[in-house]
């Protein structure tokens, strides 16, 4: 399939319509060249209502505290390509969170992105992510080392939402040691220089 026919296949998909109990609102964002594949977890709420990918308090910490980035550079899709476990927010679970999301999207959908896109890193946001990409491995190794998948260089980060709050105190590492290894692969691979 080629990349426009398979972006607007995407952006028409409402196979979950009637498990979400709203209207699916597919997110896309990138083009074939993006430099970095980010692959997260699933929309929220304010990206669901605004249709701008990490528009939200996660999108916060994952722009500016973790790779210190401006919006310009973030939202260039030739910058990044933005994708996801699931493409449209799923709902709230009743307990303050989003549920989880379904995994019958990236088996429909991840795979063509992968494909279809000349990215030079993967960029993994989250546990979930994480989890299906690299499924049997122990998520907290994966934060913590240089990994590869589809035969490029992927990194892997915690999830950037509030809720995850436990996760940074018990690994302070991460944002201490961690994140700056990263944020310069990041940098690099987008041809920034401090
Ligand atoms: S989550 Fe994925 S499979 Fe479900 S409606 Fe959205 S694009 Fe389609």
């Amino acid at each position: 399939m080629e990349f426009e026919k398979f972006r607007e296949s995407v952006l028409a998909c409402q196979d979950c319509a009637g498990r979400f109990g709203h209207k699916p609102i597919p997110i896309f964002h990138g083009t074939p060249h993006s430099k970095i594949m980010q692959i997260s977890q699933a929309p929220s709420s304010n990206v669901h209502l605004t249709r701008r990918p990490f528009n939200d308090p996660s999108g916060d910490k994952l722009k500016y505290q973790w790779y210190q980035i401006t919006d310009e550079i973030f939202y260039n899709e030739d910058n990044f390509y933005i994708t996801s476990i699931a493409k449209c927010f799923p709902g709230k679970n009743g307990k303050g969170g989003d549920k989880p999301p379904p995994v019958s999207c990236a088996k429909k959908w991840l795979a063509q992105d992968m494909s279809m896109v000349d990215n030079k890193l993967f960029s993994i946001v989250g546990a979930k992510a994480a989890n299906y990409l690299f499924p049997g491995e122990n998520f907290v190794d994966l934060v913590f080392k240089n990994n590869t998948l589809n035969n490029k260089p992927a990194v892997v980060m915690p999830h950037p939402s509030p809720l995850n709050v436990r996760w940074f105190k018990e690994h302070p590492q991460f944002e201490a040691q961690r994140m700056p290894e990263i944020r310069e692969m990041v940098w690099s691979t987008l041809g920034i220089t401090k």
